[in-house]
């Protein structure tokens, strides 16, 4: 239920805290429902958006399982590439299938199981130890479908471009301490920052800082797919490669590190037999809360500030939903989906 003070709150407007994927799409989401809003965002050290390959895969993680609301995910990115479509006459999506190499047998077993579930819906076809010459298949590989990544960079970007021209964005720091002036709701998008905001701390907090490497391979690889095993790699429109990520759970702010360099060229090695040149490191923060969900909802003790985040690695997949659901729990009385609510932390 939502409490009357968040309503009237509501009414007299939103203010958005944070322009990176939460922030973005749900600015997106108030201006396809007529409420009036004001997105207050600062570029800050550690943002994800700005940096992130935005890779879809149903069938990420160790087990090879795809998530048990797979389905309903993966109908409202679509809808909200049709939005993104409507308003920029692009949606960032560039549809690639995932190429997974096995790196042992146990794994293969793994996937023997996957197949036996509803996760061989997104298994496209099975491929032979060392089929593909500029691969280290030694254990062989498979495709997923209904794979790709979405420009999150560039979506941010439009996404800036079109609040600035509508006179939508404040380019301040919004002070957690200090109410909204104008008596309006507002909504924290602020990435693995809201892990030191006052008014959300108290979450059970678990942010990963992660590094990838921009880099040109000497002999080209197939640009039409994205190949994955302890690292991925992921072609871009320029040319070259993003190869992520790692996993830290520290120095959230720091330079990128020589270690995570070494580590991802290590990996980068196990998955392909092709020399390649490291171009340039990157570094994002990812919000995550202990157990890996979404986090929607209101203050417990104060009803006007509320709060969109903890997409965790899977910010293309989610955060669609996660909109959708928060802006009809605010504005058409709906439940927010129990897994997601920030009441399980009451
Ligand atoms: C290395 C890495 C790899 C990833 N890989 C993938 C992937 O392959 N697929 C996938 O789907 N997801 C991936 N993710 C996760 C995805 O990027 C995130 O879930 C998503 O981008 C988070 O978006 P956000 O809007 O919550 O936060 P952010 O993108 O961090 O945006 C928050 C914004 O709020 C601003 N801000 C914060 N506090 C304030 C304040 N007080 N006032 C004003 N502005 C403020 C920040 O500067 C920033 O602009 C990855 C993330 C990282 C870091």
């Amino acid at each position: 239920m939502i409490s009357p003070k968040t309503a009237a709150a509501a009414e007299r407007g939103i203010r958005i805290v944070g322009q990176g994927l939460c922030g973005s799409l749900l600015a997106l989401a108030l201006e396809e429902r007529g409420v009036p809003f004001l997105v207050e965002d600062t570029p800050l050290p550690g943002e994800a958006s700005a940096v992130a390959p935005g890779i879809v895969n149903p069938l990420a993680g160790r087990r090879l399982k795809p998530p048990e609301n797979i389905k309903d995910l993966l109908a409202s990115l679509h809808r909200t590439r049709e939005r993104l479509h409507q308003i920029f006459a692009s949606d960032f999506w560039h549809a690639s299938p995932i190429l997974r190499l096995f790196f042992d047998d146990p794994q293969i077993e793994r996937y023997r199981e996957m197949l036996a579930g509803p996760g061989s819906q997104f298994v496209e076809e099975r491929f032979p130890e060392n089929h593909f010459p500029y691969l280290n298949d030694h254990f062989g590989s498979f495709l997923t479908r209904e794979g790709g990544w979405m420009d999150l960079p560039e979506l941010k970007s439009a996404v800036r471009q079109w609040l600035c021209q509508t006179g939508r964005l404040a380019e301040t720091v919004a002070d957690p301490r200090t109410a909204e002036p104008d008596g309006r709701l507002r909504v924290f998008c602020e990435g693995w920052r809201f892990a030191e905001n006052p008014l959300w701390n108290w979450l059970p907090h678990n942010p990963a800082r992660g590094e990838m490497l921009i880099i040109e391979f000497g002999t080209e690889l197939p640009r039409d797919h994205i190949f994955n095993q302890t690292c991925w790699a992921q072609p871009l429109p320029d040319g070259k490669w993003r190869i992520g990520a790692t996993y830290a759970w520290d120095d959230f702010t720091g330079a990128p590190s020589v270690r995570a360099a070494e580590d991802l060229q290590e990996r980068l090695r196990l998955l392909t037999p092709v020399p390649f040149t490291v171009k340039d490191q990157v570094a994002g923060v990812r919000p995550i809360l202990e157990d890996y969900k979404p986090v929607l909802g209101f203050h417990p003790d104060n009803p006007v500030e509320g709060v969109l985040n903890a997409m965790g690695s899977k910010g293309v997949l989610q955060t669609p939903s996660a909109v959708e659901a928060f802006a009809a729990h605010l504005f058409d009385g709906k439940e927010l989906p129990p897994a997601w609510a920030i009441d399980r932390f009451a």
